[in-house]
């Protein structure tokens, strides 16, 4: 049977950063998925980099992700079309402008440059806003990047190094001896490797449910959707009512994500179902509101993916001691721009034990008290989300 230095379980953005950073140190790495390769999360997100400013936990890893973004399209040799013209946070009321004079000063808690502008600044970066228009937080840094584009070059810039991708091969458990991992049990059978990384998003809590580890990650259902192409309108990164998130590709398509009050809770036991709702609705009708002009445009393609929410809404990094050779990362709902920063972390972890990278308090640690009835105990709500 196949052996390998490190096994990476899940082929999402988490998975194939890791996996890219560790072949490309030596190692000889295989990733395995119960489906095709990033058909998840990785590839249905709407692209941006969050930059994390209200954690102090967070902030220098997403800066970290931030300065790799800039070179990634060379690091990977693939177009990612990593756009870099900041993001703005719009208000369309009164109230809004209150509610977003509060989330300033939890974004000024790092120096990333947010500061809040007019209404006329706003619509100098974004002409399309409506005349609702009131202000806006605004930071340069920051950007977006088409998460399809992401994906496939991950994977075939890992591919490019050697690395080996096994898909359509769910992985049922770690295969554990003498407290030291061994391999991971496939539906195809058992494959070894001393160190095995765990990046399946809601899945890794089943994984590591035989080692007594509570993994505190809820698993949610989103919906977005793209229209036909417009002509290029703006590159800055939009989210306003409701936590609406919208950018312009490229190709001009306006392609948008829901804000956390429509997440829907879904069971990642097995592959949830990912159906688009009248969910979809509620987006569009949001979306003219702010851009008017986004009337006139057709629906291109609408879908739903599934989000890793982690109790406290931030990115896991860890490294367990026991069993020796195991690690496991989720991306907490805004994995998408923190992988390149995950991946690196995660890959060093696996190799050496330890991480360069800035993880700061962001391993399992923190939640050493959590209770099984965590989600109940929490008053647990999806829609809590702070974008
Ligand atoms: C609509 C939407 C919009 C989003 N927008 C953004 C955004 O703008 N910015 C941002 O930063 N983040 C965003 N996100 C979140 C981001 O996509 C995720 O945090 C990130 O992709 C997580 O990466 P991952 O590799 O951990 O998970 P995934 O991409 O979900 O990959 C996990 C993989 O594990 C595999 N797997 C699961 N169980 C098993 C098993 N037993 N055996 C083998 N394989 C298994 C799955 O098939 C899957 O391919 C968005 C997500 C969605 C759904």
């Amino acid at each position: 049977m196949d052996n390998y230095d490190v096994i990476v379980v899940g082929s999402g953005l988490l998975g194939l950063s890791t996996a890219y950073n560790a072949q490309k140190a030596g190692a000889r790495v295989a990733v395995i998925d119960r489906g095709a390769t990033a058909y998840e999360a990785s590839s249905r997100a709407t692209g941006y980099l969050s930059l994390r400013a209200d954690d102090p936990d967070e902030a220098p890893l997403a800066e970290m992700a931030e300065k790799l973004w800039d070179s990634l399209d060379q690091e990977l040799g693939y177009p990612t079309e990593w756009t870099q013209k900041g993001r703005l946070w719009v208000a369309f009321s009164d109230k809004q402008v209150d509610e977003l004079r509060e989330t300033l000063k939890a974004f000024q808690r790092a120096d990333f440059g947010f500061e809040m502008i007019d209404a006329d600044s706003c619509r100098k970066l974004i002409p399309i806003l409506s005349n609702e228009t009131r202000a806006g937080i605004y930071t340069p840094r920051s950007g977006h990047a088409n998460p399809q584009r992401v994906s496939q070059a991950y994977a075939w810039a890992f591919q490019d190094v050697g690395g080996i991708i096994l898909e359509h091969m769910p992985v049922y458990s770690v295969i554990e001896e003498a407290g030291k991992v061994k391999g991971v049990n496939t539906a195809n059978g058992k494959i070894f490797a001393e160190r095995v990384v765990l990046c399946a998003g809601g899945f890794n809590a089943n994984l590591l449910q035989p080692f007594g580890v509570q993994f505190p990650v809820a698993s949610v259902r989103l919906e977005a959707l793209v229209t036909t192409p417009l002509p290029p309108m703006f590159e800055v990164g939009f989210i306003g009512l409701n936590g609406l998130s919208i950018r312009q590709t490229k190709r001009g398509n306006l392609h948008a994500n829901g804000g956390p009050h429509e997440w829907v809770d879904v069971d990642a036991d097995h592959e949830p179902a990912k159906p688009n709702t009248p969910i979809v609705r509620n987006l569009v009708r949001r979306m003219i509101e702010a851009f008017p002009v986004a009337a006139g445009a057709q629906l291109l393609r609408t879908w739903a993916g599934v989000l890793d929410i982690t109790r406290d809404q931030k990115t896991i990094i860890h490294r367990f001691d026991n069993p020796e050779g195991l690690s496991v990362a989720a991306g907490a709902g805004h994995g998408f721009g923190m992988a390149p920063a995950i991946g690196i972390a995660m890959a060093e972890l696996a190799l050496k034990g330890t991480t360069s990278a800035p993880i700061g308090r962001l391993g399992l640690e923190r939640f050493a008290d959590i209770s099984p009835n965590w989600k109940t105990e929490k008053q647990w709500n999806a829609g809590s989300y702070n974008t």
